[in-house]
This record gives structure tokens, C-alpha cells and sequence, in this order.
């Protein structure tokens, strides 16, 4: 069936050598990777000390982001073609903080999603609702539509091999973990989501991660929820043993 994937999401943290040092004190205690998936997600500045630590060991590697064109003029931005040439196996597309600070559209979002297929590489694609979103009764509908116009024109091969992280905005950074019911509900919903765009076949295959205030104290329950195939993991993923903990839930 579906193998578990854990993401540590770094976010802007850890400089070169702390990425060294991080993936030294985790390497050789990471779980077989057909058990469970391990990934870290560095900054795009700490990839050649990531790719170069983790060589040999089961830990998988992502970028936090990258840009739709492979080369060209854009200041500032991520070659998706040159992570594929680096070795990168996972990029993290439509991150919450991404669409709130540097305004991301859906449209964005599914244009990285091809670029990251047509590089080789799998994204892992994140929706989530607001707080207000929440309280309206809107969050089904919500993660509804940024997972479908996320999707668009992805092939049922392509999508089967993704990763979607479901990621409420109000429980991120927040310590307000989503209950296990409450990310199993709308985890659900992004199956079945899939499973209406494509087939059941697609959405059996489909991997959703869960994410917002994921700790080792709360893991176990989450990861043995139907749905929910993973976390992604922030604040909980910087420190080694805590991230150990996570990776070997099981
Ligand atoms: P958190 O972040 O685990 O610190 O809540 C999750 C994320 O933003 O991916």
C-alpha cells in the first residue's frame, strides 16, 4: 500500500554547517526507506550541504520551493531543472507561507507542480484553510478547490505519485494540533476529491500528509488515521532527536 512519508519542512532555518551536523546525528537511525520515507526540506542556500551529508543514507531530500521556468530572466528565483541536477527527489509547492507573503496563486501553484513532473521530481503540493475559512463551515469547499485547480492537467500517473499536504492555516507554528479527527475529516475529503478528477485507483495511490504543530507526542495518533500518509513537520523537525522520534513512529 502506501508508504508513510515524514517531511521535516525547515523553513528559513539551519545555515550550511547546521545542516551538516543535523543530517550527521540522523543518518545512521533513519527507518528503511520502503517502512517509512524520510525527508527534510532545506532552504534552497543548505541543498549542497544536505545532498552531500545524506549521500549513502535512506534520508530523502526537498526544496521548499521552486520557480515554473528552468532558466531564464528571473532574479531571485529556483531553477526546478537544477535541483533535478543536483539529486533533489521532493519539492514543497504552495506552502501556506508562500501564498500569504509572496502571494501565490493556485494557478502558481499547479504550474510549479508540472515544472517539479517535468524535472523528475515529485512535488509535494500543500492546501490548507484559514482560520476564518474554518469558522465560516468553508474549509471542505476550500481545500477542495485549491487541491483541483492544483491538479489541473496532471496526469492520473502524475498524481498517483504526489504527495499532498494538508495543512490548516490556524495550526501551523500555532501548537494547535488539528485533531486526528478533525485532519483525518478533511484528509478524506482530498481522497475522495482525487478519487472524483481521476479514479479510485489514483486516490488509493495518492499519499496525504497531514501538518500543522505535528510533535512526536501527537504522530502515533495522526499516522493511524485511514488517510493521513504523513506529516509535514515544522518547528518539531529541527531538532535531530525530535525529528528521530517522528521518522520512527512506528
Ligand atoms: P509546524 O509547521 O509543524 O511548525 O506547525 C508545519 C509547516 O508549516 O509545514
Amino acid at each position: 500500500m502506501r508508504t508513510p512519508i515524514i517531511a521535516g519542512n525547515w523553513k528559513m532555518n539551519n545555515n550550511p554547517e547546521a545542516t551538516t551536523q543535523f543530517v550527521n546525528a540522523v543518518k545512521d537511525h533513519l527507518p528503511a526507506s520502503d517502512q517509512v520515507e524520510a525527508v527534510i526540506a532545506a532552504p534552497a542556500v543548505d541543498l549542497p550541504a544536505l545532498l552531500a551529508a545524506a549521500q549513502g543514507s535512506n534520508l530523502k531530500t526537498a526544496a521548499e520551493n521552486c520557480y515554473f521556468e528552468n532558466s531564464g530572466a528571473f532574479t531571485g528565483e529556483t531553477s526546478p531543472q537544477v535541483l533535478q541536477e543536483m539529486g533533489i527527489n521532493y519539492v514543497v509547492i504552495g506552502h501556506s507561507e508562500r501564498r500569504d507573503y509572496f502571494h501565490e496563486t493556485d494557478a502558481d501553484v499547479n504550474r510549479k507542480a508540472q515544472a517539479v513532473f517535468a524535472n523528475q521530481m515529485i512535488p509535494i503540493i500543500c492546501c490548507g484553510e484559514s482560520l476564518a475559512k474554518r469558522e465560516a463551515g468553508e474549509a471542505q469547499t476550500w481545500v477542495q478547490s485549491q487541491v483541483t485547480a492544483a491538479l489541473k492537467d496532471l496526469s492520473a500517473d502524475q498524481v498517483s505519485q504526489l504527495v499532498i499536504a494538508y495543512e490548516p492555516i490556524w495550526a501551523i507554528g500555532t501548537g494547535k494540533t488539528a485533531t486526528a479527527d478533525q485532519a483525518q475529516e478533511i484528509c478524506q475529503v482530498i481522497r475522495q476529491t482525487v478519487e472524483k478528477l481521476y479514479d479510485k485507483t489514483v486516490a488509493d495511490q495518492v499519499r496525504i500528509q497531514y501538518g500543522g504543530s505535528v510533535k512526536p507526542a501527537n504522530i502515533k495518533e495522526l499516522m493511524s488515521k485511514p488517510d493521513i500518509d504523513g506529516g509535514l513537520v515544522g518547528g518539531a523537525s529541527l531538532d535531530p532527536d525530535s525529528y528521530l522520534q517522528l521518522v520512527n513512529y512506528q
